[in-house]
This record gives structure tokens, sequence and C-alpha cells, in this order.
């Protein structure tokens, strides 16, 4: 292991690289996935992201351009970054989308060509997605909560559903495999629904994912109560399945199980019930250049500022200073998000700013 000074505002830190450069923390996950948010602009305003209205927008000026995303995607890649994922707010949103996917994924890793995933509301997926499978997009995750078109508007604040199922039904005719849909469990909202959620992503060949909510609300509303959580997911489903645990689940978020003998299979994400941070081994870009090492965390490690302190140095320094920047990220990662802990403290930034 090497000591790296870096310097952050005022602050001087060493972060240790692993011995081949990779991005290993203090309690030795490697990190190979990095979720860059590609705005923090979205075309819904889901209950548990975002508020119906006076959402503080990050100042245009402040996004960091496509040259600057893949200036720092390629620093990533030869850390052991393998996996980008691109999400938001709405990635969609952002006008040059297709040249993203693009350039993120003609770069190659430490070990082969990088993937590029998405995760999106699915709204005018169905006009993107033959330019984004020729761009390069390899994996999709669509996010939907209910197929019942009220609750959707109002869950959503906008009567939009009609178009994110032209998206997941554009997606189900793609090659683009496993199709993932994900879906927040909400108490009294959707929680009638949960197999037919089930059984719809099995029609159209998608896995369906179950999230716990999380107190990531730009309101700060969460409460435990309205969580529903893993196990009455999970007794849900059983009531018109028989579940069969998969294994070999490695980093991934979701628990998995398979329907019914399979092929279909469900997923879990029980982030506050039964937290997975000892395998986690995602990392997170904002999409104002603030790295991250956890969705809770409160620090930041300043992107922008390292970029802007080295606009006129060689390439080569400047891929250091960012390289210097991700290992002491990864270097301050800590075990766990501690959600149940009293002095847990709500990031200041809903999910759309910090990127899902
Ligand atoms: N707009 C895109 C979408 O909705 O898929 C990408 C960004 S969104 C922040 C990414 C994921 O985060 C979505 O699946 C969304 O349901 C999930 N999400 C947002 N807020 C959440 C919360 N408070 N708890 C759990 N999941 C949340
Ligand atoms: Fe938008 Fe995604 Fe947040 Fe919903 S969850 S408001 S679609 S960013």
């Amino acid at each position: 292991m090497t000591a790296v000074p870096v310097a952050i505002g005022v602050r001087s830190v060493a972060a240790p690289a692993g011995a081949d450069g990779a991005l290993v923390d203090t309690h030795g996950r490697v990190h190979r996935d990095l979720r860059i948010s590609l705005t923090d602009r979205c075309s819904l305003r889901c209950t548990y992201c975002m508020p119906e209205q006076g959402n503080e927008w990050l100042a245009r000026t402040s996004i960091l351009s496509t040259d600057e995303i893949v200036e720092v995607a390629e620093v990533a890649a030869g850390l052991g970054i393998r996996t980008f994922r691109l999400t938001g707010g709405e990635p969609l949103l952002r006008p040059d989308i297709v040249d993203v996917v693009r350039r993120v994924s003609r770069i190659e890793g430490a070990d082969g060509p990088v993937e590029v995933a998405m995760t999106t509301n699915g709204i005018t997926l169905e006009k993107h997605l033959p330019d984004l499978i020729a761009a390069g997009l390899t994996r999709l995750n669509i996010s939907i909560d209910t197929i019942d078109r009220q609750k959707f508007a109002d869950l959503t604040r906008r009567d939009r559903l009609d178009d994110v199922l032209s998206g997941i039904a554009a997606a189900a005719a793609s090659d683009l495999r496993p199709l993932k849909l994900n879906a927040v469990a909400m108490r009294g909202v959707n929680d009638d629904e949960l197999t037919d959620l089930v059984a719809f992503a099995m029609d159209v060949g998608a896995q369906l994912r179950f999230i716990e909510q999380m107190p990531l609300d730009a309101g700060h509303t969460w409460d435990r109560a309205s969580m529903v959580t893993r196990e009455e997911i999970l007794a849900a489903l059983r009531e018109r399945w028989r579940l069969d645990p998969v294994p070999g689940r490695g980093g991934a978020p979701a628990e998995k199980w398979r329907i019914d003998g399979g092929p279909h299979e469900v997923g879990v994400i029980a982030s506050v019930t039964a937290p997975f941070c000892g395998a986690c081994d995602r990392l997170r870009l904002t999409a104002d250049g603030q790295f991250r090492n956890c969705l809770f965390s409160n620090t930041e490690y300043d992107l922008s500022g390292v970029l802007r302190e080295n606009a006129a140095s060689a390439p080569a320094d400047r891929a250091e200073a960012i390289a210097a920047l991700l290992r002491s990220c990864v270097h301050g990662k800590l075990p766990g998000h501690a959600i149940d802990d009293p002095s847990f403290l709500q990031p200041a930034r809903g999910m759309n700013a910090i990127g899902g």
C-alpha cells in the first residue's frame, strides 16, 4: 500500500491505494461500480424522492460537462471500476445522453471493456432506446411503482404511466437482458399490488426488484412506519408463489428468490432492515461533481474543485489529481450507513440530487 497526499479544499488527506491501484477501502471492500448522476432534473416528482414544487435545483453552470465525465470515467476505469451506471434525476433528460453512453462505453478498463448501465423512469425511453443500444448501453433498470394509472399520477404527481409502459415495452422487445424493474414498496400506496407488479414483470420478461423506502426524500418526511419491510414484501409474495433463495449474491444490492421453481426471479433491496454495506462496491458522482462513498453519507469529495484547480495542468497530472481524490473518497468510507443509529442525519441532498 502506498500513501497518496490529496488536497481537498484546505484539508490534506493521506489516501492509500490497493497494491494494483484498485480502490480498496479500509474495510477491504474493492470498488467496481461508479454511479454517475447526469442531472438532478426530472420529468416526475415521486413523493419519496422530490418535493412537488420548490425544489432547489443545482446551478446549470455547476453540472459536469460530457468531457469532464468521460475524463473522470477513464481515470476510474484505470482504478478498477467496471460498471458505470448512469442515473439522476432522470438521465434521459440530458440532451447529450447518447453521446455520454457512446463515449463512456468505449473506455477500456483495467480488466477489459467497461459496462454502461442506466436507471431511468422510462419516460422517452421508447424514443431513445435504439440510439442508446447502438451507442453501447448494456443494461437497463426501469422504475415503476404501480401499474394503476390513478395511483401512478398521485405518486409521481404526473399522469405519465402510458409513457413509462411504452418505454418498458420497447426495452422488453430489445435484447437488453437482464431487464430489471424497480419498485419502491409503500404502505397504503402500492402494498396491495406487490404480486400484480411481479406478475406484470414476468409477463414482459423482466425481473421485479422491490426497494425498501429510504430516508432520502427531499422533504425529509420518511418515517419507518410507512416503510414496507423486506419481511412484509416476502410474506405478501409467498401468499401466491413458492420462493426459493437464489445463492451467489456477491456484492449485489438485491437478494433474489426464484418464483415457483423458475425461471422467473424477484429481488428485494432491503437497505434499511437488512443492509448489505459489508459487500458494498459502489461509489457515486453527483451531477455537480461531488464524489460520495455512500448514499447516506454527509461527506462529499469535491471533484469540481480539483478539475478547476488543475484546469491548466498536463492531462497526466489532472488524472493523478482525480485518482487521488477518488482514493481519498474510498478511504473515508465508513463500515455501514447507520440509519438505525440515533445520531443518524439524513443527507441534505434528496435522492434526485445524489443519484440513485
Ligand atoms: N429517475 C430515474 C428513476 O427513477 O429510475 C433514476 C434516478 S432514481 C433517484 C433511481 C432509483 O432510486 C429509482 O428506482 C427510485 O425508485 C429510487 N429511489 C428514489 N428515492 C428513493 C427512496 N427514498 N427510497 C428508495 N428508493 C428510492
Ligand atoms: Fe424522478 Fe427517479 Fe426521483 Fe422519481 S425517483 S422523482 S423518476 S429521480
